[in-house]
């Protein structure tokens, strides 16, 4: 089975969210689950993650993608694990035994941007005081800004006009 790659942008979201996430396996070809199944390591749509936070990467994934996840797999957080998008304690072979030391998170497809993480550049962050500083560092505002002391710049002489007549 050839690599899908989609492992690489399920890493890249993780590693982009979580600078200490490690990456522990990804693409394996002809890997084979403890249950029989073959693996989605083995299609390139599975990662395994590691670090000193995987409780925070187990919620984080499950939080912004889990309704798109094929598996989520991570023992501790026992029947909040994700199988098909839907909530799944995992057994069978040497599946949980095998998921303390790492959450495998596996997709069908490429995932989109976060829903609750980085927003590319012109899109509202949801985060009011970085659009301000987005809406003041954007060319556009200023030409507003400018236009607007003109305007007031005006009124001001036409006032100091009238109040000299
Ligand atoms: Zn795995």
């Amino acid at each position: 089975m050839p690599d899908s790659g989609v492992w690489r942008d399920l890493w890249r979201v993780v590693q982009t969210q979580f600078p200490d996430a490690k990456l522990t396996s990804s693409y394996r070809s002809g890997s084979i689950t403890s249950t029989g199944n073959l693996s989605w390591h083995a299609r390139g749509n599975a990662i395994d993650i590691s670090g000193p936070n995987m409780t925070g990467y187990f919620e984080w994934i499950k939080t912004n993608y889990g309704g798109q996840t094929a598996e989520l797999i991570y023992t501790p957080a026992g029947n909040r694990q994700v199988k098909d998008g839907r909530e799944h304690r995992f057994t069978g072979g040497t599946i949980a035994a095998d998921h303390f030391d790492h959450v495998h998170w596996a997709m069908q497809s490429s995932p989109g941007a976060p829903s609750g993480g980085p927003t590319t550049p012109g899109t509202s962050s949801g985060n009011p005081l970085s659009d301000a500083l987005a809406a003041i560092t954007n060319p556009s505002t200023w030409v507003r800004v400018g236009a607007f002391l003109a305007a007031a710049l005006v009124l001001f002489l036409v006032f100091a006009k009238i109040g000299k007549g």
